[in-house]
């Protein structure tokens, strides 16, 4: 665990510049670890989104067996002779054990069905003509054809699975497949959600003049939810250094991470960094870019906490960019912490630098046989939550850049970001 001090990274407090969005992401990833408590052993069927906490080897080949990979007829290739024609013996379907296939016979069989021990190849059934219980075929079979060797897929003993995988529905298949009814995951990370704001008002409620509805509190707990994460949520926190150092001492007790939105930037009513500082520690503050560079992250005793923005878009941008791979961290999740972007070309000029790093809003517009166009929303500002709703990625453009349409930029899919 690295050692947090609140002058241990630069920040504009003490002269430094302010830190790249790559900086402050290594160095919060550099501060945590997974979290450590006893994992459980659940069944399958109610482990989607949950994380592995061994590797899974296959105790079987899949499949167990040599089996016909369609409905045909299988045969010994050797005992055709120059007519082609053979008697056909058995019938096997699916689900069935058969019999060896006796000498110079043909078996019926249908897909998924085993292979009888003699058999080599599988004709399929539209090369075959059947008359009185003979079969004859049209051409000279392929040997070995149309049959799935067992082990095929997956060999007995073989790593099909690596811990720190985050279980999705291609993953509940494959353990199907091995025959694994259980698998011990990793604990659910318990994640307090602190939205700050005098204004905040719940959906549902009237809207009285000054106020605005919570939208922060209701993104990041469902984004937080799709992350498999047990949410505490003790509700809006008052605009006050009192209330915010009591909302976050409560929160710091039970849970492995607390995420804050807004208070976090330098205003009177700001008070989630002044909390911060006499409850726990600041590790870093400000992230030079645009979008949300009022980020913090620090401690509150052992647990975690970053503070983002209060901003509905910054919010959001900051939780893809810090707060995810911070979970994935502290969930022991196997692979990147973070995607690597993918390219794409500017749709329009961009003329207005900005000494920033600006992350936009974007779609991507794809053309035949060439990078797919990423077209910045109309309206990028960071309280604009339907240019996030319509939207389908971020598209990054380096501080004090004027692109020009065509250029080629990085591109991220909120799907990638969000896995
Ligand atoms: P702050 O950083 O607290 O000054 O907030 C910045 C802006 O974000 C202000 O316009 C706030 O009203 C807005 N804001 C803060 N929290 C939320 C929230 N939970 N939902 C929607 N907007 C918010
Ligand atoms: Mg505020």
């Amino acid at each position: 665990m690295t050692d947090l001090t609140t002058d241990c990274y630069p920040s504009p407090t003490n002269g430094a510049p302010l830190l790249t969005v790559v900086e402050a992401r290594a160095a919060i990833l550099a501060a945590a670890d997974p979290v450590a408590r006893v994992t459980q052993r659940i069944v399958c069927a109610d482990s989607l989104g949950r994380v592995l906490a061994e590797s899974i080897r296959s105790p079987i080949d899949v499949p167990p067996h040599d089996n016909s990979a369609m409905d045909g007829y299988a045969l010994r290739a050797d005992d055709l002779g120059a007519d082609w024609r053979l008697p056909i013996a058995q019938r096997i379907a699916a689900g069935e054990s058969p019999p060896p296939l006796p000498p110079g016979t043909a078996a019926r069989i249908f897909t998924g069905a085993p292979i009888p021990d003699g058999a080599d190849t599988v004709v399929i059934q539209e090369e075959c003509e059947i008359a009185s219980g003979w079969l004859r075929l049209r051409r000279a079979p392929q040997r070995g054809g149309n049959i799935r060797p067992r082990g095929n897929d997956i060999a007995a003993g073989q790593e099909v699975l690596a811990a720190g995988t985050r279980l999705d529905p291609r993953h509940l298949g494959l353990l199907a497949s091995i025959g694994h009814r259980e698998v011990s995951v990793r604990p659910r990370l318990r994640v307090a959600l602190l939205t700050t704001g005098a204004e905040l008002t719940e959906p549902g409620e009237p809207l009285a003049p000054g106020r605005i509805y919570n939208s922060n509190r209701h993104l990041l707990a469902a984004l937080l939810r799709e992350q498999g994460c047990e949410l505490i949520d003790p509700g809006p926190v008052p605009d006050t250094l009192e209330a915010t150092q009591a909302a976050l001492r409560a929160a710091a007790a039970t849970a492995d991470l607390i995420v804050s939105t807004g208070g976090v930037s330098v205003g009177d009513e700001d008070h989630v960094k002044a909390a911060v500082a006499a409850c726990g520690q600041i590790a870093l503050w400000r992230v030079n870019m645009k979008p949300g560079k009022p980020l913090l992250y620090g401690r509150i005793q052992a647990a975690h906490l970053i503070g983002l923005p209060g901003n509905p878009v910054s919010a959001y941008v900051t939780a893809l960019l810090f707060l995810l791979p911070l979970l994935r961290r502290l969930q022991g999740r196997d692979g990147p912490l973070f995607p690597e972007p993918e390219s794409a070309r500017l749709a329009h000029d961009w003329p207005r630098a900005r000494p920033r790093r600006e992350f936009l809003r974007a779609r991507l517009v794809y053309e035949a046989g060439q990078l797919p166009w990423a077209e910045p929303a109309q309206r990028q500002g960071s309280d604009v939550l339907t240019g996030v709703a319509h939207a389908d990625g971020l598209l990054e453009l380096p501080p004090d850049a004027t692109p020009k349409r065509g250029t080629i930029v990085n591109y991220w899919s909120l799907a990638r970001l969000q896995a």
